[in-house]
């Protein structure tokens, strides 16, 4: 059974007296285990779609289920217990607070949740051990997004959305976050899903969701993932 399934997700805004879609009717499932890329050009909608499955926002029709729950028609206290138990964010720009080290960081994600990692587990789980006490100006870019990912998976959520993971970084290091993330569906329970601009990062996916104009304008489902080391960045 798929863990996530979108269902003909509208989401229209009001923007002055017009109105945006920015979501046309999408529709397609996320299966447990799995990296899941959602590819489109600027605009196409992938953020509204992330939102929406992350809690943060809600279709105006349409459903939006997690593991046959219906996301969609949820009170605000259960999204914000959905957010907070269920749900990982890892953000282009790390969103790493300055003034508190690596671990206090990795704690503040999931000091809330039931059966947490440590901060000093969830740093190890993305090989940064030792590095607790570093703040993040003594950090690289790469480090700063594996603490955020620490941060993320720290509550071993079900699903791990990532906006632009690799946008802020050079292709290296770029490769060693999505060998990160791609390792991290292998081997834990959580669905991965990585919206990015650069094609080359879906041949690493299981599945690419391609939205265009607020639509699904392609969902290809790849049985031979290629490893990182194989593609053009
Ligand atoms: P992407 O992430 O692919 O760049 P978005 O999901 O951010 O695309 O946006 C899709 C469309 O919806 C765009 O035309 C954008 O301007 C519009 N949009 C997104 N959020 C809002 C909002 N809060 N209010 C009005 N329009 C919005």
């Amino acid at each position: 059974m798929a863990l996530i399934s979108l269902t003909d997700v509208v989401k229209k805004y009001a923007a002055g007296k017009q109105e945006v879609t920015a979501l046309d009717g999408i529709s397609f499932d996320i299966g447990a285990r799995k990296l899941t890329i959602v590819l489109g050009p600027s605009g196409s909608g992938k953020s509204t779609a992330l939102n929406m499955l992350g809690g943060m926002d809600t279709p105006t029709s349409g459903t939006v289920r997690v593991t046959g729950k219906e996301v969609s028609r949820f009170s605000d206290k259960e999204l914000t217990a959905y957010r907070r138990d269920q749900v990982g964010f890892v953000f282009q720009h790390y969103n790493l607070i300055p003034n508190l080290t690596a671990a206090e960081n990795v704690g503040i994600g999931a000091q809330y949740a039931k059966d947490a990692m440590t901060p000093s587990q969830a740093l190890e789980s993305v090989g940064l051990s030792g590095r607790e006490r570093s703040f993040p100006s003594e950090l690289s870019g790469g480090q700063m997004q594996r603490v955020a990912i620490a941060r993320a998976i720290a509550k071993r959520p079900q699903l791990l959305l990532c906006d632009e993971p690799t946008g802020a970084l050079d292709s290296g290091t770029g490769r060693s976050v999505i060998e990160l993330l791609r390792s991290i569906a292998d081997t834990t329970e959580t669905a991965v899903v990585v919206v990015t601009h650069n094609a080359s990062i879906a041949q690493i996916g299981d599945a690419t969701v391609t939205l265009h104009d607020g639509q699904v304008q392609a969902h290809v489902e790849n049985q031979t993932p290629k490893s990182v080391e194989e593609i053009d960045w």
